[in-house]
Order: structure tokens, then C-alpha cells, then sequence
């Protein structure tokens, strides 16, 4: 344990921020990370399928290059692949949107123009440049950012000089940009994704890239740099009570302010716990998980903010049906457009949401696998039906999209359903209308709140929500879990004696 009464730290969550937080705290003292799963990750995770790796939770790098920790610190473990280190490789622009060779897919069974597809990304990456640009503007035309996309498409289609099947058909691409654009914001809608704050969010340079071995291989070597003993798994933490005066059975001299209760009864007493679990639990959960509860201000900055749901929809095939060179298979719903209104029959139409899949690489390691992404409360509701249902579901899809009537069904099924996971509720962050990164800092704001506290820093908080400009990934996470052990690390010795 601590040594020469050095603090007692404890950490809620073995995520990346959790890991990170334990990694770089320094001095006399102990750390013990608290687990409510079986694992350590949290949103990160390498899930066996077919015949490898599935990422249930995060997949890509987003932009890998040195200002990247994840990056820089993957690359120190030696858990990449010798792209990812290219220097032209990490000069790459994407703007947060993974670059892969793709064919787009039309409901009536055919492959539809390439350039009418890339003229119109072309169209949907200038409009949400646009959108990014109204950071600090003093006026918005709208508030949220599907309003506003919407009311410029509105604007700008009378203009298209162009014959009404592509005009139909490029408006029909639009909206499948627009549903990629809520599986990369986690939302059910970009209408409810703040306008004034959406060009806060900041995407690094470089060519997105994966772990070869499997997102999890970072984790898992960060944990076995701890100390044995540091994590304790299937630990959930029920409360925490803070601003108290505790002490262990046969020690009354040393007092701890922090005393934090488990699920199964068990109870810790410390100087300082890191919080790092999910803003999803964190909603639910604030008013009972907290004694005193949290302050005014912190409780309406968690409520304000957005948190919902991606799912990835694993879908492995005998054989593939694409071409070695696709990457990325795009679903249009040729009826649609972002100028109507969506359906809100989740029954009849959940599946219209998936944006298409992204073939994994290299399939001599993983199989012929296909993995959809599904967001808002369509993937909500694909959570609440079965394996069977959901491959059934997609069998009939790709039948749909490929004109292929006998399309061998999947072999194999394995999909996520954050929404439902009781310790993350959702999928990651967003800054939500009524919303602002004043609330992601007031988030991260450690308690209590009085600088001059003789306890402070009894709680911190870190994870990704708590990330200015990276939320909602994972270097976020890590520099959020690094940010708070600083903290810490600053704290004069003299105010942890007290
Ligand atoms: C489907 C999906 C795809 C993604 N894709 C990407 C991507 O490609 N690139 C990227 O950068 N990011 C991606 N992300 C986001 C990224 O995974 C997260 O931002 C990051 O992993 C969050 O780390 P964290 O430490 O903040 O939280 P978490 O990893 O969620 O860790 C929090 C931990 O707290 C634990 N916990 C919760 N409640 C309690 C409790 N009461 N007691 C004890 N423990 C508790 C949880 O079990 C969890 O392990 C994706 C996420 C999802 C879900």
C-alpha cells in the first residue's frame, strides 16, 4: 500500500483514461483502479470473430501522427503496422473521416455513378466545413447542425442543373452522408449536434489506421506496466461519498475524505478518486452515485451534454461478394432525402440507418468480414433483437443492395450494443444544441470546487467526455486520464498531510 503516507489514489474505470491517469501518476502513495467489468478497455475492444479480431468499440486511430498520444505511445509499445509510420502517411488530411476505396450500393440493386457519389461528398464535405466555421460567430442561422446542412441543401437543389433521377439520386446520397456524419458524432441526429460548437471538435493529420493485433493490445500493455495488484476487476462502484471524515478500522489517526462503496458491499477510503466512467452511466446515475451530489452547475453540465449510440453490426461470409480492392461498401436508400422527413417506424425501417460497411483488412487474418455501423436509436433498437433477427435482417439487405436475390447469408454474426451495456450506456460524446465546451470543462472540473479547500482534488474526472477538443476518442481519453494525474501530481505535499 502507500507508502511513507503518501496519498491514496483510486480510479473508477480501467479504460484508456483510467490507464493513462494510473500510468503517469508519480510520488509516494498507492493507486487502485476499480473495474465494474471483467475486463480492462472499456470502449476499447478486441472481441475474437471469424478468424481473428473483431473491435467491438474503438477501431481507427483518428488522425495517427505525433501530436497523437495514442499514436506515439501505440508506436513505443511496437503495436503498429510499418503503414502507420509513414511519414506521408502521417501527413494526410481526412478530417476525422476514414479514407477507403469504396463502392456505393443503390436500393434498386445497382452500383451508382462514382462521380455522382464523389461530386456529392465533394458537396457534403464543403457544407460541414462550413458548419465548423460558425466557432464563436455571435450569430447562428440555426442550432443545430442538420438544420443548418438542411437548410443550405434546400437552398442549393433548385440549383442543380442536372435531370431529376440524379437530383433524386444525389439527394438520396446526401442522406446516407448525413447518417455517417451521426455514427462519427454518436447521435441520433446531426440536428441535435450544436451548430455553434461543432468546429471545436479538432481532427489531427493522418491516414487513420488500426492495431494489427487488435485495439485491446494497448490496454493490455499499459496494464501490465502497473504494478500486480493495481486493478481490481468486477468491482462496480455503487457511491461515493466525498467531503467526509473516514478511517480504517485500527487507524484513527489517518483520515480520508473519499469513501467509495461496491456494488458487492466492499468499501474504499481515500485521498482522491479519478472518475473516468462513461457520460452515459454518469446521466443515469449522478443523483445517487454521489454524496453530497454533485453541485448545480456540474449536474446540468452532464445533463446538457450528448451521448448516444454507434453500433457495429460483424457479419463474416464464406466468400466475399466485393472486390479485393473495395473497402468500404456504401448503402443508398434511393427514396430518401435529407429535404424529408426520416420515418419513425423503427420496426419497419431501423436498418435504412446502417451507412454500409467497411471490410476488414487483411482478410488472410480475419476472414471475409463486413462491419456495419448503425447509429441512434435505430441502433438502439437493433440492440433489442436477436442474433438471427438482426443477420436475417442483413441478409436481406445486401440481397436488396446487390440486386442478388440468392446472396449467401453471413456465416456468422457478432455485433455490439453499447446502449444497452449498463456501465457505458451509449457510445461516446457530443456537444449537444443548448449545449457548449464550457460544459466539457466544466465536466472535467475537479471538487470541491473552493481552490483553498484544505482536502482538494477529492474527486477529478477525466475520460473522454471530459476532452475540450478530442472528445469522443480515444487520445482524447488518454490525455484526459494523463491531464488529471498531472493534477495531482502538482498538488503540493503539504495539502495532502492535512
Ligand atoms: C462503437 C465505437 C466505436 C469507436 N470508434 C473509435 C475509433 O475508431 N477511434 C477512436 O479514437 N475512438 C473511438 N471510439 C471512442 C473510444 O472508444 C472512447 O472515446 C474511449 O475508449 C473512451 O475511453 P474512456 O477511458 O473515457 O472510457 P471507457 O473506455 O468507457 O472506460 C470507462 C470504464 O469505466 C467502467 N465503469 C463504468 N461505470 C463504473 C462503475 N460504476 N464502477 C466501476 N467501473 C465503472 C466501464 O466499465 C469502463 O471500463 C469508439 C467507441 C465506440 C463505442
Amino acid at each position: 500500500m502507500e507508502a511513507g503516507g503518501g496519498r491514496r489514489v483510486l480510479v473508477v474505470g480501467a479504460g484508456l483514461a483510467a490507464l493513462g491517469a494510473a500510468q503517469r501518476l508519480q510520488g509516494p502513495g498507492s493507486v487502485r483502479l476499480l473495474e465494474a467489468g471483467s475486463r480492462a478497455g472499456g470502449r476499447i475492444w478486441s472481441h475474437p470473430f471469424a478468424s481473428g479480431l473483431a473491435e467491438l468499440g474503438a477501431h481507427w486511430i483518428h488522425g495517427p501522427s505525433e501530436g497523437n498520444p495514442v499514436f506515439r505511445l501505440a508506436s513505443c509499445y511496437g503495436l503498429l503496422g510499418p503503414g502507420a509510420a509513414e511519414e506521408e502517411n502521417q501527413r494526410v488530411e481526412a478530417g476525422g473521416h476514414p479514407l477507403l476505396p469504396c463502392v456505393t450500393y443503390g436500393s434498386s440493386g445497382k452500383v451508382l455513378s462514382p462521380e455522382l457519389v464523389s461530386s456529392t461528398r465533394t458537396l457534403f464535405s464543403e457544407l460541414l466545413g462550413s458548419a465548423q466555421a460558425f466557432l464563436h460567430a455571435k450569430e447562428l442561422p440555426a442550432a443545430g447542425v442538420g438544420q443548418y446542412l438542411r437548410a443550405e441543401l434546400a437552398r442549393l437543389a433548385p440549383t442543380w442543373d442536372e435531370d431529376e433521377d440524379s437530383k433524386r439520386l444525389r439527394l438520396a446520397i446526401l442522406s446516407t452522408c448525413l447518417k455517417l456524419e451521426c455514427c462519427i458524432s454518436g447521435t441520433h441526429s446531426m440536428d441535435l449536434v450544436a451548430l455553434g460548437s461543432f468546429g471545436e471538435y479538432t481532427s489531427l493529420p493522418g491516414l487513420d489506421c488500426t492495431f494489427p493485433g487488435g485495439y485491446s493490445s494497448l490496454p493490455d500493455r499499459m496494464l501490465a506496466a502497473l504494478p500486480e495488484g493495481t486493478i481490481l476487476l468486477n468491482k462496480p462502484v455503487k457511491t461515493i461519498q466525498w467531503q467526509g471524515s473516514f478511517c480504517e478500522k485500527g487507524d484513527v489517526e489517518r483520515i480520508f475524505p473519499v469513501r467509495v462503496e461496491c456494488e458487492d458491499g466492499d468499501s474504499f477510503l481515500a485521498d482522491h478518486v479519478i472518475i473516468t466512467i462513461p457520460l452515459g452511466f454518469l446521466k443515469e446515475h449522478h443523483h445517487n452515485f454521489f454524496q453530497p451530489p454533485l453541485p448545480t452547475w456540474k449536474a446540468e453540465a452532464i445533463r446538457r451534454m450528448g451521448f448516444g449510440t454507434n453500433n457495429k453490426i460483424f457479419l463474416e461470409f464464406e466468400q466475399p461478394f466485393w472486390e479485393p480492392e473495395q473497402q468500404l461498401l456504401e448503402v443508398v436508400w434511393e427514396d430518401e432525402s435529407p429535404l424529408a422527413e426520416p420515418s419513425i417506424d423503427l420496426e419497419a425501417s431501423w436498418f435504412k440507418k446502417l451507412i454500409g460497411f467497411v471490410v476488414l483488412q487483411p482478410p488472410e487474418q480475419l476472414g471475409h468480414v463486413l462491419c456495419g455501423f448503425i447509429a441512434g436509436k435505430e441502433a438502439e433498437y437493433m440492440e433489442t433483437l436477436s442474433d438471427a433477427e438482426v443477420l436475417r435482417t442483413m441478409t436481406s439487405v445486401l440481397r436488396t443492395l446487390t440486386g442478388n436475390p440468392s446472396l449467401p447469408a453471413p456465416r456468422s454474426i457478432l455485433r455490439s450494443q453499447w446502449h444497452s451495456a449498463p456501465y457505458t450506456r451509449g457510445s461516446y460524446s457530443y456537444v449537444a444544441v443548448g449545449s457548449s465546451g464550457d460544459d466539457i470543462d466544466a465536466l472535467a472540473q475537479p471538487l470541491p470546487e473552493d481552490a483553498s479547500d484544505p482536502r482538494p482534488l477529492q474527486l477529478l474526472f477525466a475520460g473522454e467526455a471530459t476532452h475540450r477538443t478530442f472528445y469522443s476518442t480515444t487520445h482524447g481519453a488518454l490525455l484526459s486520464g494523463w491531464r488529471e494525474a498531472d493534477r495531482l501530481n502538482r498538488l503540493p505535499r503539504a495539502a495532502e498531510q492535512q
